[in-house]
């Protein structure tokens, strides 16, 4: 397991299925909550309810799956899958190309199709079961089938949405592609919006909420990759800040933290960097351990660490949930901190276009340690 800590907040843990994390969000507890209250509905037998829900459950997971499998085949790692109670979320560690997003978007509709297909199958062939059961299993497979539609609606963060995103970026581009998709997955989310309070389904109006919200920061994350793209990581990050030693101890730290602007402090030990403190790290070693154990004891050893000459594009979604800051070192010197917040900033001054692309390439550090 990594123990450098990517997940999205507000998940229970993983289980690993095929090397990929896959966690489930608290709000899938409020579902289960809300499934046992509301009696599961009908004259059905509760057991086949539940039988039901797990296959759907499980028809979700193979869909991400599908993805994650698909995306492994391009060599893109899928740093989780996270299960909602309205669907899954395959994150994957960097945006595809378009004929990748494409086969990528499409593989989990597919599968759907696919169980969809073997279920038809299997019913022609099997003559056995009650009506019930037979009736389940026709309730499972159509219920498949509306999962890869629903799926294909063009709207992010469906994968009808991707697809048409990587379908116009083969044409006019990356940008272009993502503002349009971007625009028409708003469009729908609030029609789809309009109408759940018309027919008065709060559940429609949450997904709707849902698909806006990611519409509009799908479009914010690809402006972003647009202004990072070709920039490599040392433009970006920050070269004035100050270490720990690694005999310091947490006091110490927190009078750092309040006395500079700094939140993250690569830990050092001599001129060898052992260590990151970062906020979380910071705050949980003073609840844990108290204030006067050793940075040492409560730093993480397996921080984030960022090639200097990567590119920034492919820098930005590593650092996302817990992961705030990353160092940037050339072998085992440390060159710089790359933050979120340097990230902001960096964005913004080149929305400004006050960062002139040269500076990228002039902004050397020489080693620390004479070489
Ligand atoms: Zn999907």
């Amino acid at each position: 397991m990594n123990k450098r800590d990517t997940r999205l907040s507000g998940t229970l843990s993983a289980v690993v299925l095929f090397g990929v994390p896959v966690r489930f969000h608290f709000t899938f507890v409020l579902l289960l909550i809300f499934l046992v209250t509301a009696g599961f509905g009908g004259g059905r037998s509760v057991l086949l309810d539940v039988v039901f829900i797990l296959s759907l459950f499980f028809s979700v997971l193979l869909h991400e799956l599908g993805h994650a499998m698909v995306a492994r085949a391009y060599k893109i790692r899928t740093l989780e899958i996270v299960m909602y109670p309205i669907g899954g979320v395959a994150r994957l560690e960097k945006q595809a190309a378009p004929g990748p997003e494409l086969a990528i978007a499409l593989a989990g509709p597919m599968v759907n199709v696919v169980i969809a297909g073997g279920l038809y199958g299997w019913m022609a062939i099997w003559s056995g079961g009650a009506q019930q059961e037979r009736e389940l299993v026709n309730r499972i497979a159509v219920s498949n089938l509306y999962l890869a539609g629903f799926n294909m609606a063009p709207a992010f963060p469906m994968d009808g949405g991707r697809v048409l995103r990587a379908l116009l970026a083969m044409w006019k581009g990356e940008s272009y592609a993502t503002r349009v998709a971007a625009t028409v997955g708003r469009f729908l989310a609030m029609a789809m919006g309009v109408y759940g309070l018309v027919i008065g389904n709060i559940f429609l109006l949450l997904i709707a909420f849902l698909i806006y919200v990611a519409a509009s920061q799908e479009g914010a994350a690809s402006a972003g990759r647009a202004l990072t793209h070709g920039m490599p990581v040392r433009a970006a990050m920050v070269t004035e800040f100050e270490t720990l030693s690694h005999g310091s101890s947490i006091r110490e730290a927190s009078e750092r933290l309040l006395a500079t602007t700094q939140q993250d402090f690569p830990v050092v030990h001599g001129d060898r960097v052992i260590g990151l403190l970062d906020r979380h790290t910071f705050l949980r070693g003073m609840a844990v351990e108290g204030a006067d154990v050793y940075v040492s004891q409560v730093m993480d050893r397996e921080f984030l660490r960022l090639d200097p000459a990567m590119d920034l594009a492919e820098a930005l979604p590593l650092l996302t949930g817990a992961t705030s800051c990353a160092l940037v070192m050339a072998d085992d010197t440390l060159l710089g901190l790359l933050t979120r917040e340097n990230i902001s900033e960096f964005l913004l001054l080149r929305k400004l276009g006050i960062v002139p692309d040269a500076r990228s390439g002039e902004r050397r550090i020489e080693p620390v340690s004479p070489e």
